[in-house]
């Protein structure tokens, strides 16, 4: 078993002060291509010059997350020696695939912690219309300015604690697989997992008031999830059926977050699973995360189709492999567990 888990984590509310000297540490050359989304220009023009005042540093943003697209601009990176890839979904995904492609090694430099896609080694990325998970490489380091997250509308950080939540649906989807011969169970790694998700509920009133301490608790839960992610080799510790119905929302444009659907998309799970979904409901309301389809700007019929295709979205054991989720039964679940 090879497990890679090489990253460095630089957690400040100086970021820009401290970055150079984590590249220094890293042994990374002169040129730098840094990838950032235009709208978040602006908040890390700070990090952004103090790498420019040591290195020689070219701003990029791609266009698109389509692979084949990445792939060209892929080949734009062979003349640097490091990418940092700055910003939301978008630029950590584009500057994850692209460097991978190019085999340069890359820096994560999130502005909001939404989901845990920034510490894996996966890139969710547009292939023929729809959204594909593909196998990349973890960033030889994440950089996290404290105030630059604080600064985020506060959905973000909770659509973070909603991709955490997951890890509790997800592990137990992990036990259903187990149990059915499909998968391998692993207690260290499923503890640590849930641990992730746990955390983040123990400090609801900091996460809310997005006090340094409650940033800080989400930020080493994600790390930990990409962690358990990574020694066990595939999502699996973090992403079950809830996953597959919001790859499955995505698929159909739904618009809300990532962890705002894979939240609704626990609750879904835990009814199944019989699981206390509940309690959940009332974690996801404390915490502001919506609990109906409508609350996170989804129709009716666009989550009992998501419902009704999560379980063939991926070739993956989850507690939907259990039921026949006919278009009926999903509606019927959706309605019990008042998401529609
Ligand atoms: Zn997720």
């Amino acid at each position: 078993m090879l497990v890679n888990l090489s990253y460095k984590v630089l957690a400040s509310r100086r970021a820009d002060l401290e970055i150079v000297g984590l590249l220094q540490d890293l042994g990374l050359k002169k040129r730098c291509a840094f990838v950032c989304d235009p709208n978040v220009r602006s908040a890390v023009s700070g990090v952004c010059s103090s790498v420019s005042s040591h290195y020689d540093v070219d701003i990029m943003s791609p266009e698109s997350l389509e692979k084949g697209y990445l792939e060209i601009f892929s080949r734009r990176l062979d003349s640097y020696d490091f990418i940092i890839g700055a910003g939301g979904g978008r630029s950590i995904d584009a500057a994850k695939y692209a460097s991978f492609l190019a085999g340069k090694p890359w820096i994560a430099f999130p502005t909001i912690l939404s989901h845990d896609g920034v510490v894996s080694s996966r890139a969710v990325l547009n292939d023929n219309n729809s959204k594909a998970s593909i196998q990349a490489k973890e960033p030889a380091a994440i950089v996290v300015d404290m105030d630059i997250i604080k600064s985020a509308p506060y959905r973000y950080l909770a659509a973070g604690v909603g991709d955490l939540l997951s890890n509790i649906s997800a592990v137990e989807d992990w036990k259903l697989a187990a149990k059915n011969g499909a998968e391998k169970y692993r207690p260290f790694i499923a503890r640590l997992s849930r641990m992730s998700a746990m955390s983040a509920i123990d400090s609801l009133a900091e996460i809310k008031g997005m006090d340094y301490g409650g940033i800080e608790t989400v930020l080493w839960s994600l790390v930990a999830s990409g962690f358990a992610m990574n020694l066990y080799g595939s999502s699996r510790p973090c992403s079950g059926g809830e996953h597959n119905f919001s790859h499955a929302l995505e698929a159909m444009h739904a618009g809300a977050l990532h962890g705002e659907q894979v939240a609704l998309g626990t609750l879904v799970s835990l009814y199944l699973q019989k699981k206390g979904w509940e309690k959940m409901r009332d974690i996801m309301l404390s915490f502001g995360l919506p609990v109906t389809a409508k609350d996170a700007g989804i129709t009716e019929e666009t989550a009992v189709a998501a419902l009704h295709k999560a379980r063939s979205v991926r070739d993956r054991f989850t507690v939907l492999s259990l039921y026949d989720m006919s278009p009926e039964y999903c509606r019927q679940v959706l309605e019990e567990t008042g998401i529609i």
